[in-house]
């Protein structure tokens, strides 16, 4: 189980992290049932959610102001991202893979949110550069998309992407100044007793990824 002491620090907010030894994080445990039915798709749309057990449909970016009711997204690699106001009123969960960074989900989401106080944003367990390689054209595709950043932090060597590092990007150019990165490379990160702490796609883990999300515990200020 994975947290985040930044959103940890935001009163009125429970929040967690999945692994691979607790796929549903336990501080989500007590409205998990309520938790929208969807279906990520590696798009760019952001449901809002207001009512328990929404239809939230095709989606990959989930934000609420209705306390008692969660917003969580499933990964094996890509970035799960929490989001929350630093003033508890409004919190997203958002599933940024490749396709979803490159087409600028986090910046959807962030507008998707609205205006309200500064938004504080825990990424967590992703994989890293050193086991992201990919094809050549896509490296190029995300150096030059993403050309305000050095070369160097999008690709750290060559063909090697760092998705955190594009993620951080778009949160800072979308104005969130709090960002805290938590949790490690879900494929390389290991146990005291060498087992994989997280689950990874590329690592060849199929059919159980792990969920992060978080949830308003107090009505927020309206
Ligand atoms: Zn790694």
């Amino acid at each position: 189980m994975v947290t985040s002491s930044l959103l940890s620090s935001i009163p009125g907010i429970q929040h967690g992290f999945g692994s691979a030894s607790s796929l549903v994080p336990a501080e989500l445990a007590p409205v998990w049932e309520l938790r929208p039915a969807k279906r990520q798709v590696h798009g760019t749309r952001i449901a809002a959610i207001s009512m328990p057990k929404q239809e939230a449909g095709d989606a990959d970016g989930f934000h609420t102001k209705t306390p008692g009711l969660p917003v969580s997204i499933i990964t094996a690699d890509c970035v799960p991202l929490l989001l929350a106001r630093r003033d508890g009123s409004h919190v997203a969960a958002i599933h940024a893979g490749w396709r979803g960074l490159y087409d600028g989900i986090i910046p959807a989401a962030l507008a998707a949110m609205g205006e309200g106080a500064p938004i504080a944003a825990a990424v967590g367990p992703t994989i890293c550069a050193t086991c992201y390689e990919v094809s050549e054209e896509m490296a190029e595709d995300f150096a030059q998309r993403f050309n305000q950043l050095p070369r160097e932090a999008v690709l750290p060597t060559r063909r090697h992407l760092d998705l955190r590092a594009v993620a951080e990007h778009q949160l800072r150019a979308a104005g969130v100044e709090e960002i805290e990165h938590v949790g490690g490379c879900t494929c390389c990160a290991r146990d005291a007793a060498g087992k994989p702490i997280y689950r990874s796609y590329r690592r060849g883990d199929r059919g159980s990824q792990m969920h992060a999300g978080l949830y308003l515990t107090t009505k927020g200020e309206k």
